[in-house]
């Protein structure tokens, strides 16, 4: 099953299995675009799609008739689908879009390949707490998380000295302060290495996505936010790496392309074969490490705070960083404004003494209730 089926992830996801018929679609599950969700299960030969948006249901409908795939759209449809049984659903739905889905998707005995981020920053506590009540086999598809969880190779987190997640910088690795304070969003779109989606494509130039993917290691592999990192690594073949109490440092290293973490989850315990481009070191001719510029890149510093603060901080951090990107792309505010916007968020949070830790799903919603309610109305 893949929720998010019409995405970047998506795609890349439905390249793999196209080349791999032994693969089942239980369900395809898109946001709006009825006929991309359409064409998706045709392609897959999908039992069933769903829709989040209702008003697309006689699109979807009328885009497959004639096929065996059946419809349905709304949120409930959305929630029923991604309940249906099957062996391991992608969840690769953007943003807090995922999280009610990406929970209902937790079933027992279960595998999940998980690519929503945003579901471990804003209900880390709740969703780790799920998947283990559920018995759910929990591997991480963002390429960093991916990188550390095959290094790890089953071991906890006790042996580990240091988690480090590298950063390819984005588009503006080399702009200076001002530069990247009146970026355009097609600058910002702009990303040099890994194509894909708009947010967090967005999340990427400033390196919010990395902040966000730091809080996302500390849920998913309990560790100390003392023990993470961020490296900057421009040519983004190094995507994690784990230094253990003897001195041993294990990296994952690929291209730059997320067929390879979706396959080594798709695949998981075996290895799927895939046709992508193969790492050639002595071509790329060398791999370059540097410190991230805190200060021409102020989001990844708030997201550190967020993470180490605990509380609702982090759940607060994502909402406000999803309205400001939704702003930035909408042409309403600066690049600049992101980080400005979502420490603000941040800090009235505090002061408002709103920032509970949210422990349960219904907490975490309201925790990012509020915070979206502050953002438009300061
Ligand atoms: P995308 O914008 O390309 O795709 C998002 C998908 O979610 C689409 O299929 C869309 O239809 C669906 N969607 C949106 N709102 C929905 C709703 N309310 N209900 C159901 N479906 C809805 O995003 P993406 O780049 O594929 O990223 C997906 C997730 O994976 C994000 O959380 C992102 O941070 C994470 N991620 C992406 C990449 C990448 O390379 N694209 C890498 C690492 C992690
Ligand atoms: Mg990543």
């Amino acid at each position: 099953m893949i929720l998010g089926a019409t995405g970047s992830i998506g795609r890349s996801t439905a390249d793999l299995i196209a080349d791999h018929p032994d693969f089942i679609v239980e369900a395809v599950v898109g946001g709006s675009d009825a006929a991309a969700l359409a064409a998706m299960a045709r392609r897959l030969k999908a039992r069933h799609a769903a829709l989040h948006d209702e008003r697309g249901l006689a699109a979807l409908r009328a885009a497959l008739a004639g096929s065996d795939t059946s419809a349905a759209a709304g949120e409930a449809a959305v929630i029923e689908a991604a309940q249906r049984p099957c062996d391991i659903v992608v969840a690769a739905i953007v943003g807090i879009a995922g999280l009610k889905p990406t929970f209902a998707a937790l079933q027992p005995g279960r595998t999940m390949a998980l690519a929503n981020k945003e579901c471990l920053v804003s209900a880390g506590s709740a969703f780790m707490a799920e998947v283990a009540r559920r018995g759910v086999q929990l591997l991480p598809m963002d390429s960093e998380h991916n990188a550390i969880f095959q290094a790890l190779n089953g071991r906890d987190a006790s042996s580990v000295e240091q988690m480090v997640l590298t950063a390819s910088g984005g588009p503006f690795l080399r702009w200076s302060a001002e530069a990247i304070e009146a970026a355009d969003v097609a600058a910002a779109l702009a990303h040099p290495n890994w194509s894909m989606g708009r947010k967090v494509t967005i999340d990427s130039a400033g390196l919010m996505n990395k902040g966000l993917e730091l809080i996302e290691a500390q849920a998913l592999f309990r560790i100390a936010p003392e023990k993470l990192d961020v490296v900057v690594h421009p040519q983004s073949v190094v995507h994690g790496m784990v230094s253990f109490s003897d001195g041993t440092v294990l990296a994952g290293l690929s291209v730059p392309d997320m067929r390879t973490p979706i396959a080594h989850c798709l695949g998981h315990p075996d290895r799927m074969a895939t046709s992508c481009r193969r790492l050639d070191l002595a071509a790329l001719g060398g791999l370059t490490f540097e410190a991230p510029d805190h200060a021409r890149f102020p989001a990844l510093q708030l997201a550190i705070d967020a993470m180490k603060t605990g509380q609702g901080l982090p759940t607060v951090l994502n909402a406000a960083n999803e309205l400001a990107v939704e702003a930035f792309l909408a042409g309403k505010i600066k690049f600049g404004d992101i980080a400005r916007l979502v420490g603000r968020a941040c800090e009235a949070a505090l002061r408002h003494g709103e920032a509970k830790s949210p422990q349960t799903l219904a907490e975490a919603i309201g925790v990012d209730h509020i915070a979206r309610e502050r953002f438009a109305t300061p």
